[in-house]
Parts: C-alpha cells; sequence; structure tokens
C-alpha cells in the first residue's frame, strides 16, 4: 500500500493535518469504504470563556473520510470523555448522550460512535480503518496466531466486540499494557494506529497495512488460493443476456416488502470468485466486519444453477434459493430475537455462478454501496483464504451487529421514502416536450426513469440533467424507435439489466401529420400509423411481458389526445392511428386486469411549448385553417377551451404522476383530459 503523506500539501495546524489524513485514508478503498473508519487528533484551544482547555476533534457520525473538511471533526471536552472511563457500563444509548453533553459546540455534527476508543487513547494523534489487508489476517481460524506471526508486539490484539464503551475501554487497557505496541488490532473489525501526530499516526498505519498485505500475498504464491480460479468462458453477450432474463424474476422474488432497485455486476473480480469452488462454503461465512453487515447483511444468497446458460435452470435455482434464504434469516432472527421487528428478510447481495452479481437496494445508491462492499469482501476472503480460511463473526456477534439498535435508530431518522421510491419507469419520446417533463416529474417523486427517444442526444441530455439533480443512476438514456420490435427488446433488456425491471411504462412517442384525407399520401398515413398505433403495440407488449415475469403488477399509461373523442379536420392520419392507441390501452386494461396491470389514457391538447409535434409546418397549418396569424395559435387554443387557460407539457405530467402512482391504484382503463376542458372531447 503507497504512503500519500506529502508534508507540502498536509498543512500547519493540527486540524489542518487531520482533514488531510481523513482524505487521503478515505481515497484508497483498501482502507475503508463509504463512511467507515474514523480519525481524531487531540488539542488545546481556549473555551468559551478563553480558558485553555484539552480537546479532541474526531470524525462526525456518517461524513465521509474522502469527502473531509473541517466541519466534520466536532471537538469534545476530554476531561469528561476520560472521566467515563471508570464506569462499569454504559448503553449505547448513555454512550451517545454522553457525547451529546461533551461537545463543545452543540450545533456540530456528532461524534463518531467510537469517540470513547480514541479518546481513552493517550496519544494525540489516532487513526482507525477497517483495511482489507488486515481483515485478511483476523477473519480466519488462526487469527490470533497468524496477527502475532505478521507483527509481533509492534500491535496489540483485542478480541472481536461491537463498538461502543466496553471496547473503547478494552482497546485502551490494551494499549497501556503493551506500552511498545504503535497500533491494535481489533479482531473481525479492524485496525488502530496512534502517533504524536497525524503523520506518525498514518505512516504506521500505512506501514502496518502494506506488511499484512505482503504477507498474505507471499502465502498465495506458497498456496494458490482455492478461490483465486480463472473466470468462466462463456461469452459475455451471452450472459449478459441470460441476466437480462433473470433480473425481473429476481425482482419480484426481493420486492416481497417493498420495491427493489437491482444493480447487476460481472466485473472480472466477481466472475473469478463466483467460479470458486469454495464459494458456498466461503459466502456463507458472512460479511467481514460489522460496518459491512449493516449493508450488505449477514451473507449474500447463492444460486447455484443446474446450467447458468440457461435461463430456466437459473429461473429456478432462483426460487428455490430465495425461498432457503428467507428460512434461514428468519430461523437467525427468532433465535436472538430482541425488541427490534424482523427485518426485510430479501438478500442485498446475490451470487450466480456464470452469470454475475446482484446487489439489491431501495435506490442506485443503496444498490452500490454493498456492491463496493462486496468486492472488498472478495479481496478479504481471497486474502484469508491464502493465509488459512476465511471466518468471520459468530452467529450471535453478526446478530447483534445486523440488530444494533443504535444503527437502525439512524435509520429511522431518514427522510420517509418518496412516493415512486424504488419504481422503475420508462418513458418513449422523452428527448423534449411532454416526455421530457414526465420524466423530470416522476423523477423528482422519486423513480428511476429510463428515458428514450429516437432522438439519443436529447434522451442523454434529459437524463443526465435528471441525474444532476436527482443523483447517481437515477436515470439511464437510451436510443429507442418504438417502430422497431427489435430496437424496442433492446431497450427493455437493457432496462433489465440497469435496474431490474419496470414499474411504469409511459407510452408516449407520436407523430403528427396534417392534410386532408384526399391529399394524404400512403407513406404519411403508414409512418403515422407505425409511429403512433403499432409503436404503442410493440413498448407495450415488451412491458406486458415483463410484468408478468417479475409478479409484481404493472402501470402503463398511454399519452392519447384529445383527438381521440374529438377528431379534428386534416389530422385524420393522426386521429385514427390514435384511436388504434386508445383501443389497444382499453384492451390492455382488460387483459392486464387479472394480474394487477393498470392501463390508463391522457388526453392533452395543444401542448406547444417544447413539442415536437407542434412543427413550424403543423403550426402554419392550423392557424391558417382557423384563419388566424401563427402567434395567435396559442391565444386561440387558450379562449376555445372552458377555463380558458393555456396546457403544458408539465399539466400533463401531473396527470401521468397520478395515473403512474398509487394514488389512482384503482382506476384502469380510463381517459383523463388535460385540455382546460373541451365540452365536445368530454370522454363518454
Ligand atoms: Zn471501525
Amino acid at each position: 500500500m503507497q504512503n500519500h503523506w506529502d508534508d507540502a500539501k498536509a498543512g500547519d495546524t493540527p486540524l489542518d493535518q487531520l482533514v488531510y489524513m481523513s482524505r487521503i485514508m478515505g481515497e484508497d478503498e483498501a482502507l475503508v469504504v463509504w463512511g467507515g473508519g474514523n480519525t481524531s487528533t487531540k488539542v488545546v484551544e481556549p473555551d468559551l470563556l478563553g480558558r485553555p482547555t484539552e480537546l479532541m476533534l474526531i470524525k462526525g457520525t456518517g461524513s465521509d473520510m474522502k469527502a473531509a473538511q473541517p466541519k466534520d471533526f466536532p471537538g469534545v471536552r476530554l476531561e469528561e470523555i476520560r472521566a467515563s472511563f471508570d464506569r462499569d457500563e454504559m448503553t449505547d444509548d448513555e454512550m451517545v448522550a454522553y457525547f451529546g453533553r461533551c461537545m463543545v459546540d452543540p450545533a456540530a455534527s456528532r461524534p463518531s460512535i467510537e469517540t470513547l476508543l480514541h479518546g481513552y487513547l493517550d496519544a494525540p494523534a489516532v487513526a482507525h480503518s477497517h483495511a482489507d489487508a488486515i481483515l485478511s489476517l483476523t477473519n480466519t481460524a488462526a487469527r490470533d496466531e497468524t496477527v502475532s506471526e505478521v507483527f509481533g508486539t509492534r500491535v496489540a490484539i483485542v478480541p472481536y466486540r461491537r463498538p461502543g464503551f466496553r471496547l473503547a475501554k478494552e482497546v485502551a487497557i490494551a494499549a497501556k499494557n503493551n506500552p511498545q505496541a504503535e497500533g491494535i488490532v481489533l479482531m473481525n473489525h479492524g485496525l488502530i494506529t496512534w502517533g504524536d501526530t497525524a503523520r506518525e499516526a498514518y505512516d504506521r498505519h500505512i506501514a502496518l497495512v502494506t506488511e499484512a498485505e505482503e504477507f498474505a500475498s507471499r502465502r498465495s504464491h506458497a498456496t494458490p488460493a482455492p478461490t483465486a480460479m480463472k473466470p468462466p468462458g462463456r461469452p459475455d453477450a451471452q450472459r449478459r443476456a441470460v441476466a437480462a432474463r433473470v433480473a425481473p424474476v429476481l425482482r419480484g422474488l426481493a420486492s416481497e416488502r417493498t420495491r427493489k432497485i437491482l444493480r447487476f455486476d460481472d466485473s472480472a473480480d466477481i466472475l473469478r470468485f463466483l467460479d470458486s469452488p469454495r464459494l458456498r462454503d466461503v459466502a456463507s461465512v458472512g460479511a467481514a466486519t460489522p460496518d459491512h453487515m449493516l449493508n450488505t447483511k449477514r451473507s449474500p444468497m447463492v444460486v447455484q444453477a443446474r446450467d447458468a446458460g440457461d435461463v430456466d435452470s437459473v429461473i429456478d435455482a432462483l426460487r428455490r434459493e430465495i425461498v432457503a434464504y428467507i428460512a434461514a434469516n428468519v430461523a437467525h432472527y427468532e433465535r436472538f430475537k430482541t425488541d427490534e421487528p424482523l427485518m426485510d428478510t430479501a438478500p442485498r447481495v446475490v451470487l450466480v455462478p456464470g452469470v454475475g452479481m446482484w446487489t439489491v437496494g431501495r435506490d442506485m445508491r443503496a444498490c452500490v454501496i454493498p456492491s463496493d462492499i462486496y468486492h472488498h469482501t472478495i479481496h478479504v476472503v481471497e486474502g484469508a483464504e491464502a493465509v488459512d480460511h476465511y471466518e468471520s463473526l459468530g452467529d450471535r456477534d453478526a446478530f447483534d451487529a445486523e440488530y444494533w439498535p443504535l444503527e437502525l435508530y439512524k435509520l429511522t431518522l431518514a427522510p420517509p421514502p418518496k412516493e415512486l421510491a424504488g419504481r422503475i419507469v420508462l418513458v418513449t419520446g422523452a428527448a423534449q416536450g411532454i416526455g421530457a417533463a414526465i420524466a423530470r416529474r416522476l423523477a423528482v417523486e422519486g423513480a428511476h426513469v429510463v428515458v428514450t427517444d429516437v432522438n439519443a442526444e436529447g434522451a442523454d441530455s434529459v437524463a443526465a440533467e435528471i441525474v444532476k439533480t436527482q443523483g447517481t443512476g437515477r436515470a439511464i438514456a437510451t436510443r429507442l424507435d418504438v417502430t422497431s420490435e427489435s430496437s424496442v427488446v433492446a431497450a427493455f433488456d437493457l432496462t433489465r439489466l440497469t435496474y431490474g425491471g419496470i414499474d411504469v411504462l409511459v407510452s408516449n412517442a407520436g407523430v403528427a401529420h396534417v392534410s386532408p384525407i384526399d391529399e394524404l399520401s400512403l407513406e404519411e398515413w403508414e409512418c403515422s400509423m407505425a409511429v403512433n398505433a403499432t409503436g404503442h403495440f410493440l413498448v407495450a407488449r415488451e412491458a406486458m411481458r415483463l410484468f408478468k415475469q417479475q409478479g409484481l403488477g404493472g402501470n402503463m399509461v398511454f399519452v392519447a389526445t384529445k383527438n381521440v373523442t374529438a377528431p379534428g379536420k386534416d389530422f385524420g392520419a393522426y386521429s385514427a392511428a390514435k384511436a388504434a392507441e386508445a383501443q389497444l390501452a382499453r384492451v390492455l386494461a382488460i387483459e392486464g386486469g387479472e394480474h394487477g396491470i393498470r392501463v390508463n389514457m391522457v388526453n392533452p391538447d395543444a401542448i406547444f411549448a417544447g413539442s415536437g409535434l407542434w412543427s413550424q409546418h403543423v403550426r402554419q397549418h392550423r392557424a391558417s385553417s382557423y384563419g388566424i396569424g401563427v402567434n395567435d395559435l396559442e391565444d386561440y387554443y387558450r379562449e376555445r377551451n372552458l377555463l380558458r387557460v393555456a396546457v403544458n407539457a408539465e399539466d400533463v405530467a401531473e396527470a401521468v404522476l397520478f395515473l403512474a402512482s398509487d394514488r389512482s391504484a384503482k382506476t384502469t382503463g380510463a381517459m383523463l383530459p388535460v385540455d382546460g376542458g373541451l365540452r365536445e372531447a368530454f370522454p363518454r
């Protein structure tokens, strides 16, 4: 492991150096992933009344080391922290309340749960990580001998215990009893080092981790680890095709309590690990640290299909395994249960040899975290298997880590999920106008959105905007020509692979032709039928198939038109094709009912802003047919509706949100006009 310390960048004050140390540690994922690890430094600063006071600046809970800022290190009064050492017991709740009373700035972020551990150590600077290489030593059967063999008396060892008051005390005692030590190895947890300065603590940390890495690497050369096998030979495209077909079934099974997003990962280290003959054994051992457990759960679900190249075989294995997986989780809970209710028993990490890994979460971010952690779990397992055999927490400790009230309490502080959280929506014709407005609106309500259009660049920019405002992974874009069967299938396959399935199809793509029928060319007629009728059929058929596979019901919203109920002169090709769309929607509602699939329509009228339908040609044509100027068209349409209002794409998006959400749970086969009120277009 490389030592990244650079005095020129580290700054002058202890706080500067603490921030710097935290960043360079956080940037190395082999040390800490996603909020793991913490650092501190002890200083003397004037208190409120100007009296010199010993303080510890310690990483706040929930902050990420790689993005550390000075404000992420609240100060606590050391005299008070140290005084708690003499207690015999301190519950987590008491400890958190105690920290609150020791803080110099009550408004600062809450100090790390490992505050006492840092505070009880005498050294001015302390660094703590969950380094992969250290875990490769501690998560083995012969952990004590191994750690002693590697580090001798330079580190003290503290057996596994969940972080809190007692662990902090045991660490302090171990440090006092081993005055020659530069650090402490926490079994199944990580490494603590200290020094007079942040640099000294950091240098020792990197040196010890490097020695652990070198030890594991020497061992793996001596005896090749059973996990270090070659990846399977099946071509990527074939494997991914299987994954795309299997994903909706997995998503349906994993969404029993709440809708989940799936993330597929078939990178080389994953495939190599999946191919290991000891996969089931090492995977069932479970998470490497209690910290990891919170994100990956106790153990992944392993799905071994008879033939990983055969979709049905993988699905069979999946259905079988999930029953066993859930039963094992329930039994585990029953064995140790506390006041905490049984958590969602769906797996977070799913390993399918020959196919790949899925991570499961309420949104894409919640899929990325266990995915990143599992990559590190693999490094730890491979290291541990090179040294000895991978071992982790016992069942009791695993349960206590998973059902840790302090961590569960943190979850209750999170904002309630948004209305469309965990929902996946595919919108056609979403590069501009109504489609883009719908994509944005549903994303704001928490949906993950697949932005599709024949205009790939336009779709890209709408998706990029959603990602920017709503967060990583919340939208993807793909080119989709609704008139092409293969293009439709490809877009749905991409969606299956990216998110695991679909909950809502918004079938919106359309084109308008204006011409009296006697002047309408066959080509124009056929083009309108291809986009405005067949296009809806092709996407709806694919959605229907996916919904049935997924088994979670489904929802389709068709963007039709006021012309369905009140056709207009010169709109023959458009109105006839849109009538076919409307009739298709009704039949889908009839056929979908028994599967919990709802199908509804919105009928907009005269949406100008950003619309692809209202080309300059169409505008001129409409204006001249009403005998008015092109610039008077908006006013003309506004004056013609009952409410005398202009109708916008955003108004249509609101109606689609209503139909796409559970607010309209009891409505199907319906038609909702968004036209300001047009008497001749009243649905009947
Ligand atoms: Zn820790």
